[in-house]
């Protein structure tokens, strides 16, 4: 294989290939001459370092199918008249896969395609490797030879190497008159079925929250300056590993611990730097060096087996990515990234609530991920923030590349990228016809919740950042019965002061103008995580020290919050509510600590609230079987339904396989309600329920059977569940529920919704 190479004038027997061959692509890209010259004479100096009889290039045609556009090797007369179908053949399936395919005895081989034209029928072995541009392949390069043989990985090596500068002089329009048939880096659309995050049809466009960066410049001007960056840049990002590893260990949560370790192993590992150095050394860029190691170790993972190397695979393209961005000078860009479109289409692997938090709301219209749960904070923010959002999309990372067209459907749990026209108009009749049924709701804000016989029902708004208090009033919702104070303190960077914090709910009482605002104190813990907070790690952080038993266990902490909001209040009736409370004597203690708070205020002279009514919420089953202990100690009880559920089933709400898998209108939890509702009614305490499943009017409609007559839900779904509530018959559903409880065999969610048809209820 080496041997001609030496033969050749100008190059030396010991001089890598791929450095030849770099040498030589410089050339050919320095030489004035047209797109088709320039890759004729590609394939030919392939052919003639690879040693190969055959060297050829196929570029995807926007139909998907493959033409041959350059060939050294195969008859002339083939070259643009030869056309693969998608998948057609070893090289169609080479592109289908987008990665090497190597085989000793091509045609041989099931896939083998025979086309005469090209006179291949000589040729025996094949390597073929994909030509990708973002990710996404759009073209093929091959070489064969007569004999049977497995190519080198530094065959391998060399012909992906060759590849990225093919991609890079068609990106730059460098095949004149192709461009209107070739797929250059667009490609065909594509639906990504997952399943609905927060409700709402999004078009947009994507941003890929750890933005992928499109390598341009391929050879080195000067190589000792590239060596200076790559180094630099990997020591950046072996430090910024390092970071988020301890950042980790501090928070318990946050990005995935097994992945973390993953990205320490590649951003440690000196074949990795190796193969680095070696890609510079050949003549390319930092940037081009990290792509190309990429590539091949890629592949080479690609070949095994094992699907823990398919999950490593991901990891190595996150940690190539990353370093990309500190090679661009893009590492910490997210979130507060200057040009988002208006329309932006968030994507991302996974996204914490925080992350998301960081983006400029006025611009986001959907978010996609690849994990996630209807359950899951990030969704709950989603939903906080009025953004459409579907998760559990598989890889949608790899299939999308910034800037594109998507559209996010979240009724129909399903991502569109690069839609049609067709597709476009479609959505946006669908977006006209979502916005007449808002007018609709809008018409009934107004208008009281009751139901048709009369019964009042209070429909109240979740809020957690003094953003969504314009809600308040465009929704019809008559207060606020979940105020999550635990966004501002995720807002900032670092503990927010006494002073900031009264400001902060005084703000939100000011623009409250008089309704009733229930704060809940802070639920920090699970998937919130303070950064400036250090916690030790935690095997199960949704069970461990979270909430209201941080609070205890840090009174200073809770009573500043207490403190600021007693201020905050002056002369306005005040009403909190602790999370998680666990057992009837933490209520006790509870108490101990806001009225030291109430002398202090007396003491000082500082205002008071009017009045002061304490709460709890009721996430923690032990709580169902205390409640006569539990509700003499609290003013009133709000149902958490997302964290009862959780424990209730055992399923970890933001999880992706298990969240969905238990319905809510299962016998076990609305018997566990209808204990909650009997023993409020029974104390003369108020239930409110403020979980998700106060917000879909059939769960809606199950609980208000059960005996609530309060529900706290984000502002799109107010008007939905009033519509529910002003057209439901309750006392007739409420004669049929105890039936549907008591036959172990009924499907309650289909008695309900044959209820809902037969009485003309808005579900
Ligand atoms: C709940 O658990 O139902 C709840 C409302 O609290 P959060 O979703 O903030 O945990
Ligand atoms: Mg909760």
């Amino acid at each position: 294989m080496h041997k001609r190479r030496g033969d050749e004038p100008g190059v030396l027997a010991s001089e890598p290939a791929l450095r030849v061959i770099m040498r030589r692509l410089r050339e050919i890209m320095a030489a004035p001459a047209d797109g088709q010259a320039r890759l004729d004479r590609i394939v030919r100096q392939i052919a003639g370092v690879m040693v190969a009889e055959v060297c050829s290039i196929y570029l995807k045609r926007r139909d998907g199918s493959l033409e041959l556009y350059a060939s050294e090797g195969l008859k002339a007369e083939a070259v643009h008249a030869t056309r693969l179908n998608r998948n057609e053949g070893l090289v169609g399936r080479c592109a289908e896969q987008a990665k090497p395919i190597n085989e000793p005895d091509a045609q041989s081989h099931p896939a083998f395609s025979y086309r005469p034209e090209t006179g291949e029928e000589a040729y025996h072995s094949m390597l073929a490797v994909p030509v990708l541009r973002a990710g996404k392949v759009i073209g093929v390069l091959v070489v064969q030879n007569h004999t049977r043989r497995e190519y080198a990985e530094e065959d391998i090596e060399v012909l992906q190497a060759t590849a990225m500068i093919v991609a890079e002089l068609l990106a730059s329009g460098g095949v004149a008159g192709s461009e209107a048939e070739i797929e250059l880096s667009r490609s065909a659309s594509a639906v990504i079925p997952g399943q609905p995050l927060a409700d709402g049809i999004a078009l947009g466009h994507a941003v890929l929250h750890e933005p992928r960066i499109v390598v341009t410049t391929l050879l080195a001007e000067d190589p000792a300056v590239e060596f200076t960056r790559l180094e630099a840049a990997l020591q950046r990002l072996r430090d910024s590993v390092d970071e988020m590893l301890s950042h980790e260990r501090l928070s318990g949560a946050g990005e995935h611990r097994d992945v973390l370790e993953a990205y320490r192993m590649f951003a440690h590992d000196r074949g990795w730097h190796h193969r680095l150095r070696g890609a510079v050394q050949d003549g390319l860029t930092a940037e081009a060096a990290v792509e190309r190691v990429q590539n091949s170790t890629r592949a080479r993972m690609l070949r095994q087996i094992d699907p823990f190397w398919s999950e490593r695979v991901r990891d190595l393209d996150d940690l190539s990515y990353r370093l990309l961005r500190i090679l661009a000078g893009r590492a910490d860009d997210h979130g507060q990234r200057a040009n988002l479109p208006d329309d932006t289409i968030l994507v991302a692997r996974t996204m914490g609530p925080a992350e998301l938090l960081d983006y400029d709301r006025t611009k986001l219209r959907g978010l996609v991920v690849e994990d996630g749960s209807a359950q899951s904070h990030v969704a709950i923010v989603a939903k906080a923030l009025g953004i459409a959002a579907v998760g559990q999309a598989h890889r949608i990372v790899e299939h999308v590349a910034d800037g594109e067209a998507v559209i996010v459907d979240s009724e129909a749990g399903e991502v569109h990228l690069r839609p049609s026209s067709d597709v476009i108009a479609a959505f946006q009749d669908k977006v006209r016809f979502r916005a007449k049924r808002q007018e609709r709701f809008r018409e009934l804000r107004g208008l009281p919740g009751v139901t048709r016989e009369g019964q009042r029902i209070s429909l109240l708004l979740n809020a957690g950042m003094l953003v969504d208090l314009p809600q308040l009033e465009e929704s019809g919702a008559e207060g606020i019965g979940l105020f999550r104070t635990e966004l501002q303190f995720m807002l900032s960077d670092r503990l927010p002061r006494l002073d900031r914090q009264t400001e902060a709910y005084k703000a939100v009482l000011d623009q409250a103008k008089g309704c009733r605002v229930v704060f809940r104190t802070l639920d920090i813990g699970g998937d919130k995580v303070l950064p400036y907070l250090h916690r030790v790690p935690e095997e199960n952080p949704a069970m461990g020290w979270r909430a209201l038993r941080m609070s205890l266990d840090r009174p200073g902490l809770f009573r500043t919050q207490v403190r600021a909001l007693l201020r905050a209040h002056a002369g306005r009736p005040m009403a909190l509510m602790v999370p998680m409370l666990t057992t009837a004597s933490e209520m006790d203690a509870v108490r101990v600590l806001i009225d030291k708070e109430l002398h202090h205020a007396h003491n000082h002279g500082h205002p008071v609230p009017a009045s002061l009514s304490i709460g709890a919420m009721l996430e923690v089953p032990s709580l169902l079987f205390d409640l006569d202990n539990v509700l003499p100690k609290t003013d009133f009880i709000s149902v958490g339904s997302n964290d009862l559920l959780q424990f209730l089933f055992a399923v970890d709400r933001s999880s992706a396989q298990v969240s969905g898998r238990y319905d809510v209108l299962l016998h076990a939890p609305l018997r566990a309600l209808r204990t909650v509702f009997e023993a409020g009614d029974r104390h003369g305490v108020p239930v409110t329920v403020c979980g998700e499943m106060a917000g879909s009017p059939l769960n809606a409609m199950a609980l208000l059977a059960l005996g609530c007559r309060s529900l706290s839900m984000t502002a799109a779904n107010i008007g939905p569940v009033k519509a529910m509530v002003r057209s439901l018959p309750l006392s007739a559903l409420r004669d049929r529920l105890p039936g549907w409880l008591d036959d172990p065999s009924c499907n309650i969610r289909v008695e309900l919704a044959a209820f809902a048809k037969d009485h003309d209820v808005e579900v």
